[in-house]
């Protein structure tokens, strides 16, 4: 009898993640099977895996984009059911045939159908750190409930779960003192207050080492991505703030750390590709080859470590601040972030401004304890307001000073 291939759903599979998931996937077409891809509106892109991957169901999230892909799946003469909108996420992410869930659509519009995978009891591939950043306690409650298996595809917490004695293990637990999360500091790592000012969105998103989406590849340059990944460490690990702290390590070889009470340091090591994170978790337990360059340490040569600057990149404060007030803080910071960096894409608000608006946003908002999937939903409501709010007041002041 044929071994059993594990059977795969790939939530945003044309992103910078999905794209590395299936490169790994079609090294190893003898353990994989793709079920599902989905996708929110690039059509062109999701035709041409559905073409290459044969899944039995392709989504993405409006209805014109589905007739678009509708009709290239049937002139192609392709076996593939076309559907459309969150509830059809949800259901790519539970189906009882599918084992594996490879949870990468960006932002917390990824919170739904990754609940739904955990819900289900699947293994849960976390790309996603938003849903974590969000909606913490449900998504980790979800997990215990229907006994899931949730693996890291953060580069940082993949190392991190490497580094630990047998994956999740609580600082105090198991002799862990501290997580060290390290951050390469992005392409602004050296800038002065007065070029941050002059920041471009190209200029953002080209990362001296990870090519990613933009949404991410700007949170990296602000460092929020960084914060973003101290709450995610937070519920992954269960580690309160001040077992985390922040190196900056501007190579990314060390992916991250973890120190134990004897005075070891535990290291993850190797170059920056995700498809070695995601070749971990799609192999758990085993090993299995990912297609990276091996590292080769003598022409790396040095290793640099300094600490985070967060006067130049208050937004690693401001994430700390949220973790530290808990409830709902996270999920606002998550949402007035999310609204901060499409501005800013868009051409419409400076790089400088992106801090000021999440901290604006976050003293406006006062947390709320976190119960339900609606708890988080109705935060992040709120906060999308009340970040409109402050870039309608902003708006005039900007056009005046641009005059
Ligand atoms: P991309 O922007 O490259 O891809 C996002 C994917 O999600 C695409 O498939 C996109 O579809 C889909 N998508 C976007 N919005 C929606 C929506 N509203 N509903 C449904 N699907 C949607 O992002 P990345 O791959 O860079 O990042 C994905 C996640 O992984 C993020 O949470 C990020 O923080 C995390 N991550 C990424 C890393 C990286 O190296 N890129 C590293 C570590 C974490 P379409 O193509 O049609 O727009
Ligand atoms: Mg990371």
């Amino acid at each position: 009898m044929a071994p059993h291939k594990q059977r795969l759903t790939i939530l945003g599979s044309t992103g910078s993640v999905g794209v590395s998931t299936l490169d790994v996937v079609a090294r190893h077409r003898d353990k994989f099977e793709v079920v599902t891809l989905t996708a929110r509106s690039r059509t062109d892109v999701l035709f041409r895996q559905c073409l290459e991957f044969k899944p039995r169901m392709a989504v993405v999230l409006e209805s014109a984009a589905a007739s678009e892909l509708q009709r290239q799946v049937s002139q192609a003469g392709l076996n593939c059911e076309v559907r459309c909108g969150v509830e059809a996420l949800e259901e790519a992410a539970s189906l009882p045939g599918v084992d594996t869930v490879m949870a990468a659509i960006v932002g917390i519009a990824g919170l739904r159908p990754t609940l739904a995978a955990a819900r289900a009891g699947k293994k849960v591939l976390l790309a996603n750190k938003e849903s974590l950043v969000t909606a913490g306690a449900v998504l980790m409650d979800a997990v215990r409930v229907s006994g899931a298996t949730l693996l890291p595809i953060d580069s940082e917490h993949n190392a991190i779960f490497q580094a630990l004695p047998r994956g999740y293990a609580a600082p105090g637990a198991s002799g862990v003192r501290r997580i060290l999360l390290t951050a390469s500091g992005g392409p602004f790592r050296s800038a002065t207050p007065r070029q941050l000012e002059q920041v471009t969105p190209d200029e953002a998103c080209a990362h001296p080492n990870w090519a990613m989406g933009r949404k991410i590849s700007v949170d990296s340059a602000t460092m929020m991505n960084k914060g973003l990944e101290v709450i995610e460490a937070h519920w992954l690990f269960d580690a309160s703030p001040d077992c985390i702290e922040v190196v900056i390590h501007p190579e990314s070889v060390v992916h991250s750390l973890v120190e134990y009470i004897d005075g070891s340091v535990m290291a993850q090591l190797g170059n920056p590709d995700m498809r070695t994170p995601i070749a971990f978790a799609l192999g758990f337990p085993e090993r299995i080859a990912a297609g990276v360059e091996y590292l080769d340490l003598a022409r790396v040569g040095a290793l640099h470590f300094e600490r985070p600057d967060t006067q130049r990149f208050p937004c690693l404060r401001l994430a700390y601040e949220a973790l530290a007030a808990g409830g709902t803080a996270p999920t606002v910071l998550n949402a007035a972030n999310e609204v901060a960096v499409a501005q800013f894409l868009a051409g419409a608000l400076g790089f400088q401004q992106i801090p000021a608006l999440i901290e604006a946003v976050l003293s406006e908002i006062p947390s709320r304890p976190v119960s339900s999937l609606g708890d988080v939903l109705a935060a992040d409501g709120i906060a999308r307001e009340c970040a409109g709010d402050w870039l309608r007041r902003a708006r005039p002041r900007r056009q005046a000073a641009a005059s």
